[in-house]
């Protein structure tokens, strides 16, 4: 049992508790890991507003961080001490179906432990004044110790900077990754909502080659960094003409569009923007519970296709390296997203500065 800095969330609503917990060392399949640094991302926001249906209080939250391996529990055979890690909320373990389809990334073998706060045997390895706390999303990245299943750590070079690729945790992945899969060299690309999802498509479109980047979003200020990044048009939603002025710039429609708001409405208009025969319409915000998208037929009878996106399709142990080497190589720039670098004490202030729309990404530091 091991003394651990954390940020306890008693119960949906801030501030954090910043207090010292127990945390038991790992056991079988298990790794204990120091994280180094870890991003505050939306989802943690929506546990913090008691919207996570999979978030059991109290509870560590956390899942964009990165750090080493302290030790290994019993049978763990692809990590060793030492090791540079991140942990994933998305597991990879190689043997169930999901894995072995080779059609997705996804992979439930631990899912239904992990959404009720608990390691893979039913326990937390989390201990709060006498009483246990539970893990969030299966990594606890706000906890300077935490425990995580072998399946769902990936290994990293080590000249990879810890506080900087934390956010390959999340956004930066699903977001670079979503667009590498879908955008082809010359495509025109749409993206709605320029946040920090958002953000990183337009870097991944840029990438894979594509030849007009138009970003739709409601708040002007957003688009400075999206332009930076690769953005070559801007859209403002609040205009009313989003569909006619994509149109304009697409010839006809988009080759793919992605929605990144989460809304409905939106969803919809990223399907309307498609070009008839081909285009793409992926679907990566979070909608509000029992939320319904109205599609008429004919909208994907003429060759149009509506997919969702997990981790951006990258698979958490064999792919992410791959993002790791486009940072390291100079070809996505993670830098640039962190907007604001604070000591993990100062966590609760990180979260009041997402709140209030001042920060795109705050990454919080042990010390
Ligand atoms: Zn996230
Ligand atoms: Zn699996």
């Amino acid at each position: 049992m091991i003394k651990s800095l954390a940020a306890i969330c008693v119960a949906p609503h801030l501030p954090f508790v910043i207090d010292e917990i127990l945390v038991d060392g790992p056991g079988a399949g298990e790794v204990l890991v120091e994280i180094a640094a870890s991003g505050l991302c939306h989802t943690d926001l929506t546990a913090i507003e008691g919207s996570n249906s999979s978030c059991v209080y109290p509870a560590v939250l956390g899942h964009e961080g990165a750090g080493r391996v302290i030790e290994t529990g019993p049978g763990v055979s692809t990590l060793r001490p030492g090791d540079h890690v991140i942990p994933l909320y998305g597991p990879e373990c190689g043997v169930c179906k999901m894995c072995l389809s080779r059609r997705t990334n996804l992979c439930w073998s631990i899912k239904s432990t992990r959404d009720r706060g608990v390691m893979p045997d039913g326990s937390p390895r989390f201990r709060w004044q006498g009483e246990p706390l539970h893990h969030f999303m299966g990594t606890s990245t706000f906890s300077r110790y935490t425990v995580v299943p072998e399946i769902a750590l990936c290994r990293i070079r080590e000249d990879a900077p810890l506080d900087t690729v934390c956010l390959l945790g999340c956004g930066v992945t699903t977001g670079v990754g979503a667009a590498l899969a879908d955008v082809r060299e010359g495509d025109n690309v749409v993206v709605f909502g320029l946040g920090g999802i958002g953000v990183n498509i337009v870097q991944g479109a840029r990438i894979a080659g594509a030849h007009a980047i138009i970003g739709v979003d409601l708040h002007a200020s957003k688009a400075q960094i999206a332009r930076e990044l690769g953005m070559t048009h801007y859209v403002d939603a609040s205009a009313g003409r989003v569909l006619e002025e994509i149109r304009d710039v697409c010839d006809g429609g988009a080759d793919v569009a992605f929605e990144c708001t989460g809304h409905v409405a939106v969803m919809r208009q990223a399907l309307d923007c498609c070009h008839a025969g081909w285009g793409t319409c992926v679907l990566l915000g979070v909608e509000p519970r029992d939320a319904l998208m109205q599609v008429p037929p004919v909208a994907v009878r003429y060759g149009r296709t509506v997919k969702g996106s997990y981790f951006g399709g990258v698979r958490g142990r064999t792919g992410l390296g791959r993002i790791v080497d486009l940072y390291m190589d100079g070809h996505i720039d993670i830098d640039r997203l962190v907007t604001r670098r604070l000591p993990f004490e100062q966590i609760n202030r990180g979260f009041e500065l997402m709140v209030s729309g001042e920060s795109l990404r705050s990454v919080v530091s042990f010390t």
